[in-house]
This record gives C-alpha cells, sequence and structure tokens, in this order.
C-alpha cells in the first residue's frame, strides 16, 4: 500500500463543455502506434516529484520509480523535474503490455499530473472546459470518425487541479463566450474554403480590436486570387522552418524528410505532383484540417492564451495550418491511408499543442514579413 502525501491541487467536480467526442475517448494501451510514454519530453512540476519519492512500495518498484525521475538543472517548481527514457526512448515504467507499472502498483492518484490525464486539458478560468490534445492518435480517429462539424455538449467531470490565484470578471467571460462562438461560426462555414475561412476570421479579430459587437456578417469576405508561385512561396517557408531545426526534434525529422522531398527535383512539379496524390489519397482533408485546427484552438483557449497578444496567437493559428498542410502533403506521398494521416499530424501536433511553439512561430512570421496580409494571404493559398 503506498503511502501518499497531500498535493496542492483540490478537487474540482463541475459541469464542463466537452467536444462532441470526448465522451467516447479511451487510452488505446498498448494498441497505440505512437504512445505518449515513448520519446516524449515530460516534466512533472516539484510537488510531483517529491510526492512520488516519497512513496512507500515495493522496494524494487520504488527503486524503479526514483530512477525514472530526475531533477532538471535550473528547473522551477512548475518543471522541476524530467523523465529518464531508457535507450529506446521508452518510459521505464511503462510496461510491455501497455500499462503503467507506477499506476498499477501505488494506484491512479499518485501518477504525475501530465500521465493521470494526457490527452485530457481541463480549465477551469474563463469557463469550465475539458477536450483532448491532437498530440494523441485516439483523439483523431474520434475526430475523423464523422465528416459532421464539431459541436459541444456538457459533462459532469471531476479533476484534481491547481485553482487560479485569480479569476476573471464576469464582463470578460462573458466576452469569452461570445467570441469563442463567433470564431468556430467563421471557421466552420463550409461554403468557403478553409483558408479564406481563416483569412475572414482575422479579418473578424482585427475588427474586433474597435468594435466588439462586429457581427461575421458584417465583415467584408471578399478575398484576391494570388498568382501560385510555389518557388518563390517555398522559398519562403523553408527559410521560416529552418529556423525551427534542431528545437523540436520530433518536429525536426518531418521537416528534414519533407524538405529532402525536393533535393534536386523541380519544386514546382514536385509539389504538384505531392498535393496532386494527397488530394485523391485523403479526400476529406479540408474536414479533417477544419476539425484539428478547431479541436487545438479550443484546447488552447483561442485567442485567450495567456501573456500572448491576440494578433500573434491568429499568425500561429495561420503557420500552423500551413506548416500541417506542407508537413501532410510531402510525408503522405509514399503513404496511403487515413491511419497515415492520422500518425504524421498527431506526431506534429506533440509539438504544437505541448510547447512554446505558437509564441516562436509567431515571431518568426513576423521576421519574415509573414505578418503583412497580402504576404500572408498568398502562402496560406499555395
Ligand atoms: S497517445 Fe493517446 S492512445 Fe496512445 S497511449 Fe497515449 S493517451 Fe493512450
Amino acid at each position: 500500500m503506498a503511502i501518499k502525501q497531500a498535493s496542492t491541487k483540490e478537487k474540482v467536480r463541475a459541469n464542463f463543455t466537452v467536444p462532441d467526442y470526448y465522451k467516447n475517448f479511451i487510452c488505446k494501451g498498448g494498441d497505440c502506434r505512437d504512445s505518449c510514454c515513448v520519446g516524449w519530453k515530460v516534466t512533472i512540476p516539484m510537488d510531483q516529484y517529491f510526492l512520488l519519492h516519497g512513496l512507500s512500495c515495493n522496494k524494487k518498484v520504488k527503486e524503479k520509480i526514483d530512477r525514472t525521475f530526475r531533477p532538471i538543472l535550473q528547473g522551477t517548481p512548475e518543471k522541476y523535474a524530467e523523465i529518464v527514457h531508457t535507450m529506446d526512448g521508452d518510459c521505464p515504467l511503462h510496461k510491455l503490455d501497455g500499462y503503467c507499472l507506477l499506476h498499477e502498483t501505488c494506484g491512479e492518484e499518485v501518477l504525475p499530473w501530465v500521465c493521470r490525464y494526457y490527452p485530457r486539458g481541463p480549465r477551469i478560468d474563463y469557463a469550465h472546459e475539458a477536450s483532448c490534445a491532437n498530440s494523441c492518435e485516439k483523439t483523431l480517429e474520434l475526430l475523423f470518425e464523422k465528416e459532421d462539424k464539431l459541436t459541444f455538449e456538457t459533462k459532469e467531470l471531476s479533476f484534481l487541479m491547481t485553482k487560479p490565484a485569480k479569476l476573471p470578471d464576469q464582463e470578460h467571460k462573458n466576452l469569452y463566450h461570445k467570441t469563442r462562438t463567433e470564431i468556430f461560426t467563421i471557421l466552420t462555414n463550409r461554403d468557403y474554403l478553409l483558408y479564406e475561412r481563416i483569412i475572414h476570421l482575422g479579418r473578424y479579430l482585427k475588427a474586433i480590436e474597435t468594435n466588439i459587437d462586429v457581427k461575421y456578417g458584417d465583415l467584408d469576405l471578399i478575398i484576391n486570387e494570388h498568382d501560385e508561385s510555389v518557388d518563390e512561396s517555398y522559398q519562403i517557408l523553408w527559410e521560416l522552418l529552418d529556423d525551427f531545426n534542431g528545437r523540436y526534434k520530433r518536429l525536426s525529422e518531418q521537416l528534414d524528410e519533407a524538405k529532402s522531398f525536393y533535393l534536386l527535383k523541380d519544386v514546382n512539379a514536385t509539389y504538384k505532383q505531392a498535393r496532386d496524390k494527397f488530394d485523391q489519397t485523403i479526400v476529406k482533408h479540408e474536414i479533417w484540417f477544419e476539425k484539428m485546427l478547431i479541436n487545438d484552438l479550443f484546447f488552447k483557449q483561442f485567442p485567450f492564451q495567456n501573456n500572448f497578444q491576440i494578433s500573434d496567437q491568429y499568425l500561429a493559428l495561420c503557420g500552423t495550418y500551413v506548416l500541417l498542410r506542407y508537413i501532410s502533403i510531402n510525408l503522405m506521398y509514399d503513404k496511403s491511408t487515413l491511419e497515415d494521416f492520422i500518425d504524421i499530424t498527431s506526431k506534429s501536433f506533440t509539438v504544437i499543442s505541448h510547447s512554446e511553439f505558437d509564441k516562436l512561430l509567431a515571431s518568426l512570421m513576423k521576421r519574415y514579413n509573414l505578418h503583412v496580409s497580402d504576404n500572408l494571404a498568398k502562402i496560406m493559398q499555395f
């Protein structure tokens, strides 16, 4: 029997707004093709680290637990220790049958928060909301089960959480609801192509800077078509993406593979070939990208992310869409199934949804002048 220390988190039980797939989520365990226990950089806060070190349980298991979590040099209370992976990148506590040794031996209550709830992301500040991250293949499988727009419902849930020191006032909570409802209406209007909807969203966000009551119907929805200049667009994209290289291992692997596709080849012809193949293979990609983006925006509380300007959050959204398309079009060239597409995009989201990727991407896009609306519209269309 494990002896547990008190955690600084409190139990929150309430009605949460959740996406329609949420109720069906069950971890795939040993059937997962890219388990979150393998190769992911996982950090835990200081209180959880000491909770694990204070555990009293089977001596052999305890030794393994102690060796699994290691304090980070210059760690912070929130990111205090990390998992030390085995030689093949697995969590030492991840059993061959896919289950967790820590969970099995000491119970769910002692699991680090990230292991206990992943891929769920509960929020309790602007609203009680919970959703699952796109980085988990099961989330994408559930999202892609039907073509309908993502809808939301209410579900009673409980989580152990640190309550925010200060909650937004009612006026800001109302604004949060109103803005996000309008954003999801714009992004799901399938009368327009997805890139057009994203440009409309940019206009809406700009308009509410001066008039919070602006409605979707008040916006100018006309978008000028740009000449397709693949060489030029790819040159900009490559320069931008080269700046990412080495920063995020899992993303770098994908970017290197995508770029190598063009080595010593005619960029225009190669791109068109890959894009045609992608259109034929993943016929509903517009719908899948729409659902992934909306799920990610809901998960991140867009455009109310902390310490991140709305205009920069929007830039990061545009960049994310371009990046996901670029990686998917090129990496799908020699693949053919929806499962392959899920494996590629869920891997990209391990960086997109769980790092400072958004902030870095927004700042790099400004450096390459991609915040200028004409340049942005151009790169979005290709
Ligand atoms: S990635 Fe998702 S399905 Fe796979 S092991 Fe993790 S939580 Fe389970």
